[in-house]
């Protein structure tokens, strides 16, 4: 997910054709009260909806089971004003009881351990929408969409807003006016139309979140185009764009495939390939990385793209265990924006770092979230998004390029399909840099703060420079760090050379001699803008 802010789009986009030469403030919760631990098997949904209403009507199926005990009843997440019609199983009418936002069924007989058993909900009403705006709408462009994260699926269909169980595979099915198409989740099995009206059925194979299933339907056109990646494996891709709007697809294909290949070779394979990617345009401001069909504020943003792209690796195919840990699906992604700018064009790298660093420098909370009832603190933009992903600049700063890359893929291949928390990425991280990051994690994930440099440095013997460097911390709450411990590196300037070095900072008060072969005329510190921090020069007080 993400809000437009990162402006440094049409230029971009020059240079890549060029190149190519083509929530709600709720008391919901991250785990669901069920006296039992319930595994969704499977959904089939139907769903009727048309732009220039907010009526839904709905049939969701839902196969479950119990994991751990004999279960009476089953509980889903579905807003009051919604009426349920019905609740059948097996051609029975059910019990059901529908009062704050919480729909129980109760089961005709106590299911055992491990048994299988489904119930459809019948359902409809006025869509209305609460949070981050979980039901869209742009008049204009005749197009409705959801957008789930965090805790707004329940305003639209009956589900289960869990982040420890996904829904194993899922079968959608859309009916909506005859003029208007439908972007979802999976693969097209079917489109079957009558004289006013047409059914779209996706098949979703793998598994996915309540929250990362999405349904926009509006006056779209369609352009398709396919990715082939380095393991030969292509990936068909979708772009659903609105008539008004055709001049944004011009040369997206080829910006997708490069994208692409750049996630894929860098973390694992795209895990959707026997699916597809796609993109729908939807206005307003915000985007939503729904599992293989994202809904874009805006087709020209390439950051954005990207930004959403790697999500799929990092959201969908991995997701946060509870929101406390939203830094592996937003932090992650965040940082691919770098991970792509750094592979296509160097001269917008220096802008990504300090953009997200004079953001992250205002972040007053931490990474890791402790209040999860609000969609404001969990999608933080200056937290979440920008110190979280200054976290892992500076990680790869600490442990080096193989060990973090290594890391990443091993929370995709442990994790894959399933949930990690932050503290299941730190193990990775640790096993694949062979270190304790313990200490890392509680300064700069588990602790607000950053440091505050003052440095100098003299040059005036020739071969030899002295560099003084002061830290002290700013806080941001009591338990804040008086201290972080890093590598820098500081850079020394001559007039026809340079040379780099590695500086380990293990108190606030540190004096370097360094050795070089030429005569240095200035030392840049932090020369790559690695580190999340403010910089001054002792003696004139100028910023570095
Ligand atoms: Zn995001």
């Amino acid at each position: 997910m993400l809000k437009i802010k990162f402006l440094f789009i049409a230029m971009l986009a020059a240079v890549l054709v060029g190149c190519s030469g083509n929530g709600q403030s709720t008391a919901a919760l991250d785990e669901l009260e069920d006296s039992a631990a319930i595994d969704i098997t499977y959904c089939r949904a139907h769903w009727w909806m048309r732009p220039d209403t907010m009526f839904i009507k709905g049939a969701v199926t839902t196969y479950f089971k119990s994991a751990d005990s004999k279960i009476r009843s089953i509980d889903f997440d579905l807003v009051r004003h919604l009426q349920v019609d019905s609740v059948v199983s097996h051609n029975r009418q059910l019990v059901f009881s529908h009062s704050g936002d919480s729909l129980t069924v109760t089961l005709p007989d106590a299911l055992a351990q491990g048994v299988t058993d489904s119930v459809v909900v019948y359902y409809h009403g006025e869509l209305k929408s609460t949070g981050l705006g979980s039901i869209g709408t742009n008049r204009e462009e005749h197009t409705i969409w959801t957008l789930s994260a965090p805790y707004g699926a329940r305003d639209w269909w009956p589900c289960r807003q869990n982040l420890l169980d996904k829904i194993d595979s899922m079968d959608i099915n859309v009916t909506c006016p005859i003029e208007y198409k439908v972007a979802a989740n999976g693969v097209i099995i079917s489109d079957v139309a009558d004289e006013n009206e047409h059914t779209t059925h996706f098949s979703v194979r793998h598994p996915l979140n309540y929250y990362t299933i999405g349904v926009a339907v509006g006056n779209y056109l369609t352009k398709e185009g396919q990715s082939v990646l380095s393991t030969s494996d292509t990936v068909p891709l979708v772009h659903y764009y609105w008539p008004s709007n055709s001049l944004s697809v011009r040369g997206l294909m080829t910006y997708l495939n490069i994208v692409m290949n750049i996630f894929s070779d860098y973390f694992t394979p795209y895990p959707f390939a026997d699916e597809k990617y796609g993109q729908a345009s939807i206005g307003g401001d915000i985007s939503m990385e729904h599992q293989t069909m994202s809904f874009l504020t805006d087709a020209d943003n390439l950051a954005l793209m990207a930004h959403e792209l790697a999500h799929q690796w990092f959201g969908n195919h991995v997701t946060c265990k509870g929101w406390s840990s939203i830094w592996i699906n937003e932090g992650f992604a965040t940082f691919s924006e770098l991970l792509f700018l750094e592979r296509v064009s160097s001269i917008f790298v220096e802008d990504w770092h300090d953009y997200t660093i004079s953001n992250a420098l205002q972040a007053k909370g931490t990474v890791y979230v402790t209040d999860t009832t609000s969609h404001d603190t969990i999608f933080d933009e200056a937290t979440t998004y920008r110190r979280g992903a200054m976290v892992l600049v500076m990680l790869r700063n600490e442990i080096g390029e193989p060990a973090f890359q290594q890391g990443c893929r091993m929370i995709l291949e442990r994790f894959g399909n399933g949930f990690a928390t932050i503290e299941d990425a730190r193990q990775c991280f640790e096993q694949a840099a062979d270190t304790s990051l313990v200490d890392f994690f509680n300064l700069w994930i588990y602790g607000g703060g950053y440091p505050q440099f003052t440095v100098d440095f003299d040059n005036s013997q020739i071969g030899k420079t002295i560099i003084d460097i002061q830290q002290s911390a700013v806080k941001t709450k009591d338990s804040d760090s008086d201290f972080f411990p890093m590598h820098l590196t500081v850079r020394l300037v001559g007039k026809n050379a340079r040379k780099d070095v590695r500086l380990h900072l293990t108190s606030p008060q540190q004096q370097f001699v360094v050795e070089s072969d030429f005569k240095v005329n200035n030392v840049i510190f932090d020369p790559n803008k690695n580190i999340l921090g403010t910089w001054q020069r002792k003696k004139d007080n100028k910023r570095n």
